[in-house]
């Protein structure tokens, strides 16, 4: 039997290696036209009107940020339930990171938690899709608009996600993209921020090249910058994914329609979903565990029979990296259970229904086992 993985980049070399050959031919390596391309068919799909590549979404929302001119003496809300990397770039603008807690029984940032948090000195707020799955934008959106917040949105794993009949990433100050292999589109490494700021753009295309603008006498260098840019046969991986997109979402929400069906009535678990199926990106399928499951025995578990699962994500308030902002593990509760009993189940395009039912039997043997013991 076929190992089961979280995820396979839906990658093929035939697809790209004419692309291949004639970026190396041609000697342009870094961006140019294939960038350019990428670019222009990402800002079509979330219906904004620029969309800038860059070498990952950690340093899409290091410009966001930048290009927002947030900095020392700013806080930003953020959401704790993510990868830190949400966190991070916050940290190194010089920024105070103020963590929000998840919506009860949910993956997303909670708008009641983020209100409470607001002080006279919060700039942004930097919310998470969860796995794809849209964030209560509505309200954070609201709460933005009242208090003259930037709105920057992490839809790292959000791209083909939608909410109220708009792609996730478009009513918004900054959205930001990740094509990391394991997100639904890959070009290895890589990144989109996009905005609908004229000035916005224009400063983050600077800041993308060491904050130099070309004018007749050569570059003229504005601000001081980052080299961030993305290459031409990262731009030529992620172009045919971009082209049989619908396939390979129609093929994620297929995949995510069996696990649903399969788990219904499981033991000992629960799917929350903030959304319906046709709106989420499932870049990962993610159940939480009742809390007496051990997550980490039942990963070993199922891994001893080839079938791969990870916790959901991190809370990064329970994190050394951030304990000098004055937070321990469980000060944000709903976040630091997300972490503790989250399960990410295997979800390959390849999989077929029979392998789909063979992750959750095996889950709930091991589930049944494990109360059995106790
Ligand atoms: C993957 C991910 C990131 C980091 O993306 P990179 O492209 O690897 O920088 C950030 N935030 C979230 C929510 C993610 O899932």
């Amino acid at each position: 039997m076929a190992r089961l993985p979280l995820i396979t980049p839906d990658i093929h070399f035939d697809e790209v290696v004419d692309d291949f050959r004639a970026i190396f031919e041609s000697g342009r390596l870094t961006s140019g036209p294939y960038v350019r391309r990428f670019e222009e068919t990402v800002a079509t799909m979330i219906n904004m009107p620029h969309a800038i590549a860059v070498t990952s979404a950690t340093t899409a929302m290091h410009l966001a940020l930048a290009a927002g001119d947030v900095g020392p003496g700013d806080e930003v809300l953020v959401s704790d339930f993510t990868y830190p990397a949400t966190a991070n770039v916050v940290h190194f603008v010089g920024a105070k990171p103020v963590l929000v807690d998840c919506t009860e029984g949910r993956f997303d940032m909670d708008p009641t938690d983020a209100r409470a948090k607001l002080t006279s000195r919060t700039k942004a707020i930097l919310f998470v899709d969860p796995f794809g799955q849209p964030a209560r934008h509505a309200e954070l959106k609201a709460l933005a608009t009242e208090h003259g917040l930037l709105l920057i949105e992490d839809a790292a794993c959000a791209l083909g996600a939608s909410r109220d009949g708009q792609p996730c990433g478009s009513d918004v100050d900054f959205s930001c993209f990740s094509f990391h292999p394991r997100k639904i589109v890959t070009t290895g490494e890589g990144g989109i921020v996009a905005c609908r700021n004229e000035e916005h753009a224009a400063r983050m295309l600077r800041l993308r090249n060491h904050g130099g603008v070309a004018g007749e006498a050569g570059i003229e260098f504005i601000e001081p910058g980052f080299n961030f840019r993305m290459c031409e046969v990262q731009a030529a991986i992620g172009l045919p994914q971009l082209g049989r997109f619908d396939g390979i979402m129609s093929r994620r929400r297929e995949l995510a329609r069996w696990y649903l069906e399969a788990l219904e009535g499981a033991a000992g678990l629960h799917i929350p979903l903030a959304a319906e199926v046709d709106e989420c990106t499932f870049q990962s399928f993610v159940v939480m565990l009742e809390d007496d499951i051990n997550r980490l025995e039942i990963t070993r578990t199922l891994l001893s029979q080839d079938i791969e699962t990870t916790l959901g994500t991190y809370s990064v308030h329970a994190h050394p990296a951030f304990a000098s902002y004055g937070y321990k593990p469980g000060d944000l509760p709903q976040s630091w259970r997300n972490q503790r009993q989250s399960l990410t189940l295997p979800l390959a395009y390849w999989m077929s229904r029979e392998d789909v039912q063979r992750a959750v039997d095996a889950l709930q043997a091991a589930i049944a086992s494990q109360r059995s013991q106790a």
